[in-house]
């Protein structure tokens, strides 16, 4: 019967090509048992595939590899909906005809005893019987269990692919007219007409024991009406019931061939589906032949059932059980677990644009979608992978990414990305981002991304205005955007505001939004957010609603406790920070506590939003080894129910509302921003060191008695400067960030105090609270002005705008200004970056950026032409130089502008000592 089918790896291939990778695992496998013989032991083998955006995994071992690898495949297939198009039927007439074949021949071939196909498990239990009910299964079971008939169905009618009373309604009509078998007219049993021979039946038997011990599963009931809360049921399985008669009898269904079944939802390797009670056979038979004037016009009163529908994805009617048992292509026995409400809040959860960010980085309370991608720190799966499987979730097409070539003569070549093949249409666009236009510059690449519908049409456009220099990163660059986006939306949809304003374009996402809201009309109706026909009776997902009903967005944590001595090694903006935490559900009289969610190790970095903010606010406030705790804002009932895999049990009879959420963190280690790390590891000394020891040289030449460093950070420069003997009598330190400058008044404040107790000349010393574009006139005619590494931090206006302010109204004697050389990244990048990139097909260009917090990186050309400028304006002459590397070809690593004061007859115009002052002292030594 499938002898023309293309085996499911020759799919795979033709799919992904060399994209698809299979690692095959030896497994050692004790056989026989023969007591008081040592086991025995033979080679098994089961196969993990990656695709791009999926991976799978054998559950079961195999015999030999090669077993293995199809089974792999076959998962994925599965998984994604990819039928061998080899021969699929085109014409509806084709595929009746067809359907009618092949029903027939899980009958009337005994061959297929023999297969490992699944509904060969379903026939054994029948086997086993005798007289009149040998061999008769229920026709859903076919459904449930054959790819094929589905599509064929999908073929005849293209609505049978979300609606299982349509797929059983052509089923039941095509095997009335299948030869050899034999169909109930009162109901939807069918079997062969003929017995099995003896032989067949034996070998059924010999694969599929079928000799499952008694069994009892979890399964959750789902109500159709939202308002009825989700029940755990237990289900007890005999051996010598088919399993669905059980199903039958939870669901109150006229006997186990009414009951319909879903695709599995969730992982592919799962048999988690949705059962659902059928209406009686004529309405059913009546479905396929009016096809057209079907359900929907009040023929059938059955009530959709929103939440189960939503989740899998196809009409569910009445009440719905979400169970995970059946028969398994790789398992000879009938395959049972457990599904309990974290399960079924897990799957809407998957649904939801951040879900499997959460769920890929087992950190569902803790963990965000970040807000940037940065290939060297995004943990989990990839924005790439990410967008598809929500795509695939919300059973979209694939999304197309479309990457075009900028390259930086201007001369447009627009390339389509290999694998999508969607046409470049993006020539028109004019290339204007100078900041990036170089003559060593190689190609730059930017990616588009359409969205489509079911029916191909497109509902969302992104374009990019962003270039970068690897392909990768264009493109998990874009499916970020795209995410962020939905989500943003999703945010919106979960929350109680009233009018849903679907904006047709915003930051390079263009919303067709007819198409959108039609395709998303499942998720507008689960999530309250209709408008249209039935709002009023499905105002949320049932009474767990996805409401978040947050006020305001806490951002700092109110740490209770913090333990451990500061050991002054802490997490900053940008670093690696690995930490451990527990969140719990504490009774708001604290007699209760439940354990949600708990890990050893965390890793994210600093400034992404990979966590919430209220994590983050607690993480920067601690040392390494530190711990403490917080409690932070509720999450919505349906994340706490995700999370709490342990307790789910006990939760459902917990009014979660009168809880707190309660975190225990525990900072592990701090690995610097990369572009630190980086610094470090190239450059002998650091270049961090080489800038200070540039600042001693001018402030030595100068004899400098006064300093203000603009933009101090956390005070490397000032507390290094105290380590060399200068004739410096005033240090001051400008920033905006009080973490920075609290860790600053922290280092400087010991190494003060240890050198007063030393020596006489102790310099004073002063922290302020203040942007840098601010004038404040306690800081005007300083001897040396500093701002290190700080420009690139500001959006370029700003950054002019810092050096008119300086030049023009603090106007210190000498001012050094130093920022990176974009054109020394490619150095960087081929030497020290960490985990090369895994694609070593593409040629190293230049990184983006440094640091994911830079908001431009300058050409030498770029910093002289804004440093000259500048000084031409006020009146200064400026120099050029840099620290990192030889200065030759591509210039310094950092590029640095020393600018001098020009003597211009009397320069002590105003001083203007009590203008305006809008800084604020945080910290001074001598202690006023
Ligand atoms: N100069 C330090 C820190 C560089 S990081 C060093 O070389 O180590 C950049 C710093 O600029 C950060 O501390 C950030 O808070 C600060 N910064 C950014 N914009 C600023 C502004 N408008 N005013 C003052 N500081 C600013
Ligand atoms: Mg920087």
């Amino acid at each position: 019967m499938t002898a023309a089918a293309p085996t499911p790896k020759a799919v795979v291939h033709q799919r992904f090509g060399a994209k698809a990778r299979y690692t095959v695992e030896e497994v050692r496998e004790a056989v026989g048992g023969c007591p008081g013989l040592a086991p025995q032991t033979r080679s098994v083998y089961r196969c993990a595939l990656d695709l791009p955006g999926l991976s799978v995994a054998t559950p079961g071992t195999f015999l030999r590899k090669k077993d293995a690898e199809q089974a792999a495949a076959q998962i994925a297939l599965d998984k994604l909906g990819i039928q061998p198009t080899a021969n699929i039927p085109s014409t509806p007439q084709e595929a009746w005809d067809e359907l009618i074949a092949r029903i027939s021949g899980f009958f009337i071939d005994e061959n297929f005893l023999s297969s490992t196909h699944p509904l060969v498990g379903h026939l054994c239990v029948t086997l086993r019987r005798t007289g009149d009910l040998i061999g008769r299964i229920p026709l859903p079971a076919i459904a449930a269990c054959d790819v094929k008939v589905n599509t064929l169905c999908k073929v005849i009618d293209h609505r049978a692919e979300f609606d299982p009373l349509l797929v059983l309604s052509l089923m039941y009509n095509a095997a009335k007219q299948s030869p050899g078998v034999s169909v109930s007219d009162s109901n939807f049993w069918i079997q062969s007409e003929k017995p099995y021979s003896p032989e067949a039946v034996e070998l059924a038997l010999e694969r599929w024991s079928g000799t499952t011990k008694p069994v009892e599963v979890e399964v959750i009931l789902v109500p159709h009406v939202l308002e009825d809360e989700l029940k755990t049921v237990r289900i007890n399985l005999r051996d010598y019931e088919h399993y669905m008669s059980y199903v039958a009898a939870e669901l109150s269904a006229i006997d186990s061939s009414h009951v319909l079944v879903s695709r599995t939802i969730g992982k592919a390797s799962s048999e988690i589906r949705l059962y659902f009670a059928a209406p009686n056979i004529h309405v059913v038979s009546d479905i396929s032949k009016n096809a057209l004037a079907c359900h929907g016009d009040g023929d059938i009163n059955w009530q959709v059932n929103k939440r189960a529908s939503y989740i899998c994805g196809q009409t569910i009617y009445g009440d719905a059980l979400l169970a995970n048992i059946g028969y398994t292509r790789r398992d000879s026995e009938l395959h049972t677990e457990d599904v309990n409400l974290c399960t079924y809040y897990r799957i809407l959860l998957g649904k939801l644009p951040d879900g499997n960010c959460k769920m890929s980085r087992d950190s569902i309370l803790a963990a965000q979608l970040p807000s940037a991608y940065s290939r060297f720190s995004w943990k989990g799966l990839s924005p790439r992978d990410l967008l598809c499987s929500f795509c695939r979730l919300q059973r979209l097409p694939e999304p197309q990414f479309a990457v075009s070539r900028v390259s930086c003569d201007m001369l447009m070549s627009a390339v389509s990305s290999e694998e999508r093949g969607a046409p470049a249409d993006s020539v028109e666009n004019q290339y204007t981002n100078d900041v990036r236009i170089n003559k060593e510059t190689p190609d730059l690449f930017k990616c588009e991304v359409n969205i489509r519908s079911r029916k191909q049409e497109i509902l969302l456009e992104y374009s990019a205005a962003d270039t970068w220099s690897k392909e990768s990163d264009a493109i998990q660059n874009s499916a970020l955007k795209v995410l962020i986006w939905f989500n943003n939306y999703f945010k919106k949809l979960t929350s109680k505001t009233d009018k849903l304003y679907l904006s047709e374009c915003t930051d390079g996402v263009k919303i067709h939004s007819n198409i959108f809201l039609q395709e998303f009309a499942m998720c507008l109706s689960v999530y309250g957010k209709t408008g249209g026909n039935d709002s009023a009776m499905c105002n949320a997902v049932g009474p767990f609603s996805m409401d978040t009903q947050r006020k305001h967005l806490e951002s700092t944590a109110k740490l209770t406790h913090i333990d451990g001595p500061d050991s002054g090694v802490f997490p900053s903006h940008g670093s690696l920070t690995s930490i451990s935490y527990t969140a719990s559900l504490v009774t708001k009289d604290k007699a209760k506590t439940y354990l949600l969610e708990s890990r050893d190790e965390f890793e994210f970095e600093i400034g992404t939003g990979a966590v919430s903010n209220q994590l983050e606010s607690c993480v920067t406030q601690l040392s390494v080894n530190q711990t403490a705790c917080f409690l932070a804002e509720l999450p919505p009932r349906d994340l706490i129910m995700a999370a709490a895999f342990e307790v789910s049990h006990d939760l459902s009879n917990v009014s979660i509302e009168s809880c707190f959420l309660e975190f225990f963190v525990k900072v592990l280690q701090v690995t610097e921003p990369l572009e630190d790390r980086m610094e470090k590891a190239l450059f002998s000394p650091p270049l961090s060191k080489q800038r200070v020891e540039f600042a001693v040289r001018h402030i030595n030449e100068l004899h400098a008695t006064t300093l203000v460093d603009f933009g101090c950070g956390s005070g490397s420069l000032l507390d290094s400067l105290l380590e060399h003997p200068t004739t410096l009598e005033k240090l001051v330190g400008v920033d905006i960030s009080r973490k920075g400058l609290t860790r600053a008044a922290k280092s400087l404040h010991q190494k003060l105090s240890k050198k007063s107790m030393m020596q006489t000349n102790v310099p004073t010393a002063v922290l302020y609270d203040g942007s840098i574009t601010d004038y404040d006139s306690r800081l005007y005619g300083f001897d040396i002005g500093t701002c290190l590494e700080v420009i690139e931090h500001v959006e370029e206006d700003q950054a002019t705008l810092f050096g008119n302010v300086v030049l023009s109204s603090f106007r210190p004697t000498v001012l050094i200004v130093s920022t990176p050389n974009y054109e020394y990244n490619p150095i960087l990048q081929g030497s020290a970056m960490p985990n090369k990139d895994d694609e070593a097909d593409e040629s190293v260009g230049p990184c983006k950026f440094r640091n994911h917090d830079h908001k431009f990186e300058w050409t030498r050309a770029q910093f002289q032409c804004w440093a000259t400028g500048l000084a031409v304006k006020h009146n200064y002459s400026v120099e050029f130089s840099g620290v990192g590397g030889s200065g030759e070809e591509p210039g310094y690593a950092s590029q640095i502008a020393v600018f001098r004061r020009m003597m211009q007859g009397q320069e002590a115009m105003c001083l203007d000592k009590d203008g305006d002052q809008p800084y604020e002292v945080l910290w001074e030594w001598p202690n006023a």
